[in-house]
């Protein structure tokens, strides 16, 4: 094994790194090391440009004309390109609208339509939540529909794709370990039983390079406010392949589905396109804050992200391992960059007040029960002198102990 790296090479590589600019681009506090891009990504220059233009010019002077003249009404669908050029999605075949939950309820309705003669959902025990709890909403709406859930049912999910199986719902990286699941092999494994795949592009759009049509996928859904800094609560995409969208129904038969919405007819009749996947009226201020967030991934290569992603992981990885194992600080998650997200998890069993402690000295992650410190690295904004500096503070924390006082244990509603 190598030695650990020492500051000189760290500086080193931020010299070399040839995203390094791309910070400029972002608003960061002072003093702040933002390792929690994976929940709410940094703020980006130009969407408060966006915003202001949309509401000054556009809202306060342009009213109700902007709908036309701003483009307002053509918003969901050409930012859902501007994703779709991120995820590997042919123009025409994302849209960005309402929340990742809500996306998940009708892409799942519409794979079951899809399928009517099978009644099997198949989903990860350890997804992320809303995942199951939407996947037990649309169950609950349909007789006979069953969920399986892999480490419930079995412990690999390719053992519960069978014959039954209308549709597997699938986390592409796992909130809290950081696993990367291989795209390609189990979309080929769900179509050789005859199943529909849903991809959960959370933690992965915006995070490494992913590539929906050539996995062969048929439906995604994702948020933008993670590794996309569309802003807190910005409105989420789903993607549909081309292949499905005129046999595509979807329960939420809004008028903006709708073929013809201002014909105002009576009767629901499905527009063409992805566009049939939306239901009303989208809001357009955070609409054009993920706007001006997404004009600045038009200056990113994914492989050089990519590979800065892994870089910065693997350098985390090892100097916590070096310094700060003595603590009962453990890897969970892989150790092999390939299989990794752009995060890193790290388990102990005061995790939540560890947490705390970095919180309180500037190096923001986020804990998630029962015992997992999760540090998100945006290749964006996050440099390798930021991974230094933070587990120099975590190594303090856990050497000193300063994590035991009282107030690091009160538990907040968000962690
Ligand atoms: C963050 C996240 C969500 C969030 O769903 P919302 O409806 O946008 O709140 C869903 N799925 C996964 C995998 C996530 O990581």
């Amino acid at each position: 094994m190598s030695a650990v790296p020492d500051h000189a090479a760290i500086e080193a590589r931020d010299a070399a790194d040839p995203l390094r600019h791309m910070r400029d681009r972002f608003v960061l506090p002072q003093g702040v090391i933002y390792l929690d891009g994976n929940s709410l990504g940094a703020a980006p220059k130009s969407a408060f440009a966006e915003l202001d233009k949309a509401a000054r010019e556009e809202w306060a002077d342009g009213l109700i004309r902007s709908w036309n003249r701003a483009g307002w009404f053509e918003l969901a669908e050409q930012l859902g390109d501007s994703v779709g050029r991120l995820i590997g999605a042919a123009a025409g075949e994302t849209v960005v609208c309402d929340t990742t939950s809500v996306n998940i309820y009708k892409a799942l309705h519409a794979a079951l339509w899809l399928r009517p003669e099978r009644s099997v959902i198949v989903a990860e025990g350890g997804s992320f939540p809303t995942d199951i709890y939407m996947a037990e909403g649309v169950a609950a709406t349909r007789p006979g529909v069953t969920i399986r859930l892999e480490g419930v049912d079995a412990p690999a999910i390719e053992d519960l794709i069978d014959e039954q199986v209308a549709v597997v719902l699938v986390n592409h990286v796992n909130y809290k370990s950081g696993e990367l699941c291989d795209m390609a092999a189990l979309t080929r494994k769900a179509h050789e039983a005859g199943a529909v795949i849903i991809w959960d592009l959370c933690h992965s759009a915006g995070a490494l390079p992913v590539d929906l049509d050539g996995a062969n996928a048929d439906f995604a859904v994702g948020c933008t406010y993670k590794y996309l800094n569309g802003g807190p609560g910005a409105p989420a995409f789903i993607y549909a392949a081309k292949r499905h969208h005129e046999h595509i129904r979807q329960p939420l038969t809004g008028w903006w589905g709708h073929a013809k919405p201002f014909a105002f007819e009576q009767g629901y009749q499905a527009g063409s396109g992805i566009r049939r996947f939306l239901c009303g009226t989208q809001p357009i201020l955070s609409l054009r804050a993920l706007k001006g967030a997404l004009d600045v991934w038009d200056d990113v290569d994914m492989t050089l992200l990519r590979q800065k992603s892994i870089a910065l992981t693997d350098l985390f990885i090892e100097l916590v391992e070096a310094r700060c194992s003595e603590y009962g600080v453990t890897l969970v998650g892989p150790r092999e960059g390939a299989r990794r997200g752009s995060q890193v998890s790290f388990a102990h069993q005061n995790a939540y007040e560890i947490m705390q402690a970095l919180i309180d000295r500037g190096v923001i992650g986020d804990f998630r029960a029962p015992n997992v410190m999760r540090f998100g690295f945006t290749p964006l904004y996050v440099g390798y002198r930021d991974v230094w500096d933070a587990v120099a503070i975590l190594h303090d924390i856990l050497k000193t102990g300063s994590w035991k006082q009282e107030r690091f244990a009160v538990r907040a509603a968000v962690t």
